[in-house]
């Protein structure tokens, strides 16, 4: 063999071997990315570089950001009125409630199960049920809540917290894919009684963030973890535009402790049952609380969803049981600099759906539906949101690239 020989022998086997190489990651890197959960890229549009990271796990969100700030800033502090930050001894646990008493003034649920005018507390139509799951979401379990709300053909308000929501926010979008409703819960399940002002704001607005940045939707309703609410906190959750939501007296299921082991399934029927009894005497519908979290939760929603119909309940979720038509707040348009970007060209042969995927312009579209949102209410949401379309898209390109590396190992060996 010649040394020539033996040096193009050498460079196919260089080539070859570099194709192999390339074969292998393009390979990966579609496997891989058809294998990524759902999760939308929309944060990276409304949450651009340089703005402050989200909020940190189990903590209070800090308040001196600037979004902090100006959210801060963006509230009328004479409709606040000035009451004490209540005392708790393990900070971010419900307060504890003075001996002394509250003032009527205050209307402090927690300690006097006092409820303003628009607290929304009940069902207005009889025998409607507004079925509500908080501390969600909950990877492994939030998904057989929705099938099995989806087997009874019924549909639910999820009060989320942002911090939980982090850990799993593709469940956000499936939450609304799945025709149901969300709502927050707060970022960190503190009291918020026991927070300053400008803590209660935070806590409200970075979860309202984080959710319209995986889905488009901007909550309108909230649950204040414990139900601990008094006239400070509903004043400053008015003024950011957001209705405070508890449930009706006699319907916390107390499901919760299933999962902590403190009460017996029997207990939470016996509770459920109470309620039920009360059914025939009552005017108006009810609101039940009940828990995302734990699969002991799920078979207990099971066994609770089946008493209630029975005994005629109609469940629904909660813009359903107050007729509200949208269930979300109205999604002002975005700065054009904050236009989601046109994707480049689509390698894939566009079909019946690609209308849906893109949606130049860079208007945010306004929020037309709540209870049963649908994909087309989406536009341009939807397109950074629509995993399919994107695995579909990398597939093609990534068969492309394996074909051209190919092709290019095969014409320099037959060259050389
Ligand atoms: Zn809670």
């Amino acid at each position: 063999m010649t040394r020539s020989g033996s040096n193009n022998k050498k460079k196919i086997t260089t080539v070859v071997l570099l194709g192999s190489i390339a074969l292998a990651i393009t390979l990966f890197t579609t496997v891989a990315d058809a294998a990524a959960p759902k999760i939308p890229h929309k944060a990276d549009i409304s949450h651009p570089e340089g703005s402050s990271p989200w909020p940190t796990y189990g903590e209070k969100p800090k308040t001196n950001t600037p979004e902090v700030k100006a959210w801060v800033k963006s509230i009328d502090w004479s409709k606040v009125p000035n009451l004490p930050i209540r005392h708790t001894d393990t900070p971010g646990d419900p307060p504890e409630c003075p001996k002394k008493g509250v003032p009527k003034g205050d209307c402090w649920w927690t300690c006097t199960g006092c409820y303003a005018p628009d607290d929304v507390v009940d069902c207005p139509g009889k025998n409607d049920w507004g079925l509500t799951f908080d501390d969600g979401p909950e990877p492994g379990v939030t998904e057989n809540l929705f099938s099995l709300l989806k087997e009874k053909n019924v549909t639910a308000t999820f009060f989320v917290t942002g911090m939980k929501s982090t850990k799993a926010p593709w469940l956000l979008q499936d939450t609304i894919d799945q025709g149901h409703h969300l709502a927050s819960h707060t970022w960190s399940h503190s009291g918020l009684t026991t927070l300053t002002n400008e803590e209660i704001v935070a806590e409200l607005k970075w979860t309202e963030k984080y959710i319209f940045d995986h889905t488009g939707y901007k909550i309108k309703y909230f649950r204040p973890p414990y139900g601990d609410i008094d006239n400070r906190v509903r004043a400053i959750a008015r003024e950011l535009g957001f209705k405070s939501v508890i449930w009706s007296n006699e319907w916390d299921t107390q499901d919760w402790q299933l999962a902590e082991n403190t009460i017996s399934s029997k207990q939470v029927v016996g509770i459920f049952n109470a309620g039920l009894k009360s059914l025939p005497d009552r005017k108006k519908g009810v609101i039940t609380l009940q828990h995302d979290g734990d699969k002991k939760l799920v078979t207990m929603a099971r066994t609770l969803l089946d008493m209630g119909i029975k005994k005629g309940m109609r469940p629904m979720n909660i813009a359903q049981c107050l007729d509200d038509k949208v269930g979300y707040n109205a999604v002002p348009a975005l700065p054009a600099s904050a236009a989601p970007k046109k994707p480049a060209a689509p390698v894939a042969v566009p079909d019946a759906e690609d209308e849906d995927v893109t949606q130049a312009g860079g208007v945010e579209p306004e929020v037309s539906i709540s209870t049963s949102p649908k994909k087309e209410d989406h536009g341009a949401v939807k397109g950074a949101a629509n995993p399919g379309k994107k695995s579909a898209a990398a597939t093609v390109s990534a068969g492309l690239s394996v074909a051209g590396w190919t092709l290019a190992a095969v014409v320099v060996s037959f060259v050389l």
